[in-house]
């Protein structure tokens, strides 16, 4: 088990601080990522990832919008689930998909 991790906005999509929150805060889970190190539904349609995102809601693990499939974007319209992080090492960001904002996690 791990903690529910702490988010905070930390701007719009180009890093600008804004007013707006987020509502989904709330939605954030301790999940565990279902396919660690992988994205989900690459390994389904055996397509290439370049970064991965994981749903901080139930711990599907998509690709990024750089990758062809954009798995986690698709996660997102198909699920309604707001809030996915990077998975990438060292990366402390997640992102509102209904909001756009960006999140920093503690
Ligand atoms: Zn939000
Ligand atoms: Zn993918
Ligand atoms: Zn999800």
């Amino acid at each position: 088990m791990s903690a529910v991790p702490h988010c905070a906005v930390a701007g719009d999509v180009s890093g600008r601080p804004v007013e707006r929150t987020c509502a989904h805060l709330g939605q954030v889970r301790a999940v565990e990522p279902a396919t660690p190190g992988a994205c989900e539904d690459c390994l389904r349609e055996g397509t290439q990832w370049v970064h991965l995102r994981l749903c901080l809601e139930c711990g599907h693990v998509g690709c990024c919008d750089n990758s062809p499939r954009r798995h986690a974007t698709a996660h997102f319209r198909h699920s309604s689930h707001p809030i996915m992080r990077s998975e990438e090492p060292g990366e402390d960001w997640a992102w509102c998909y209904p909001d756009e904002l960006f999140l920093l996690l503690a």
